[in-house]
């Protein structure tokens, strides 16, 4: 077997991926393949990823936990700091019981098919996440895809299709638009017909709501009856992991039954240490949240101008994530060299992550960027060819 032509297919068509490598810490200011860049690709939107206080936890996690779990929760591997860790989340975004998972990918395709299987049902979002598009296909229940947000068409999915247990799931905020899914009228549909609706705050949770309790508290609501939330703690966190929150009854099914929280090593408890400490921050930031809304607004309103000039499209996002739509897979990689030529990184998004034609710089603020530095990087746009 040899892969040679499918690569060079990948290549011509402008789709080959290449990992650049970062030479210090994530942050702001980096060394990526040997230079100094100003960065907007990471997820670490509170820059919590390098605090020292994070850091000593973790330090002091390893000298009382050691480095590893050394087993699966159920065959030894569950200590006290994951404990402690479960019920700090819980209460943190409202629900009675939460769940550890290692990454959100593994929350998302342990999640879906413990909660739907044969015979079951599946609305999801065209815009979801990858790891919830491939949960979909461990699910095996029979699935059905709505258009981005649209509200009446998964009303009418919903009337045409019965079945036993019935799922519907969405990104809260969607990680490569940076809108919001409208969880309100989603957990109403799911009310009136009987169904599950599972929300993935990867983007949300630490950035959004009251003292960033995420997507679902924004709009005053909490994981509790038929609302599942999804949160991950390597983003705003700035950590890694990720957990599911919600009643008693689905955790403890989900504990039961989630492949992906079962038959794999528990994460390391001097994680959990640093994501006690991780929690404590992302509550006290809403200085820090301020400012990063501050630094979205100044980015739209400096953007704007240059987008319509260039025939580019900046759809609504007043999150952190800000898609800037270029169109083409060259043309946008070339916006995204030219950038990087001014020492400024910002990821060229392509298909399939993104629908065909609507490839993308993918601009991510941090709370830990500079008025100047969203200035630059408006700066460089300007400048960029074409
Ligand atoms: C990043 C992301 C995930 C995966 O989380 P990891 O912890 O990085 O594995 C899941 N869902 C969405 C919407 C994401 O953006």
């Amino acid at each position: 077997m040899n892969h040679q032509r499918e690569l060079t297919e990948l290549t011509e068509a402008g789709l080959l991926r290449r990992r650049r490598v970062a030479g210090s810490p994530c942050g702001v200011e980096m060394i990526v393949d040997g230079r100094p860049v100003l960065s907007f690709a990471s997820n670490d939107y509170l820059g919590l990823a390098t605090d020292p206080r994070l850091v000593d936890a973790l330090a002091e996690g390893a000298r009382a936990w050691g480095v590893g779990a050394g087993a699966s929760h159920f065959l030894g591997g569950h200590f006290e700091p994951h404990q402690q860790l479960e019920e700090r989340l819980a209460a943190f975004v409202g629900a009675e019981r939460a769940l550890l998972f290692s990454t959100g990918y593994m929350a998302n395709i342990g999640i879906v098919p413990a909660l739907a299987g044969r015979g079951d049902v599946i609305f999801a979002d065209k815009l979801n996440h990858a790891s919830l598009i491939d949960a979909v296909r461990l699910a095996n229940a029979f699935s059905h895809r709505y258009p981005h947000g649209d509200l009446g068409v998964l009303e009418g999915q919903l009337a045409a299709n019965r079945g036993k247990r019935r799922l519907i799931l969405t990104d809260a905020v969607f990680s490569m638009d940076g809108d919001l899914a409208p969880l309100p009228e989603l957990l109403e549909l799911a009310e009136r017909h009987d169904t599950w609706l599972v929300a993935d705050d990867a983007h949300g949770f630490g950035v959004l709501g009251p003292q960033g309790r995420g997507s679902l508290a924004r709009f005053g609501l909490a994981p509790t009856g038929r609302l599942l939330m999804m949160g991950t703690l390597g983003k705003a966190a700035g950590v890694a992991g990720a957990f599911a929150a919600g009643d008693a009854e689905v955790i403890e099914w989900l504990e039961q039954t989630a492949r992906t929280a079962i038959f794999t090593t528990a994460a390391p408890p001097a994680l959990s240490c640093t994501l006690l400490a991780s929690v404590d921050l992302v509550e006290a930031a809403d200085d820090r949240r301020a400012h990063l809304r501050a630094l979205i607004a100044r980015l739209r309103a400096g953007l704007a101008p240059v987008a319509a000039r260039k025939g580019w499209r900046l759809p609504p996002s007043d999150t952190a994530i800000q898609p800037l739509i270029i169109g083409g897979n060259r043309e946008t990689l070339a916006v995204a060299e030219a950038l990087l030529a001014r020492g400024i990184w910002a990821p060229a998004i392509r298909p399939p992550t993104v629908p065909e034609g609507a490839a993308r710089l993918r601009i991510s603020l941090s709370a830990a960027h500079g008025e100047a530095q969203v200035d630059r990087l408006v700066d460089a746009l300007a400048e960029a060819a074409p």
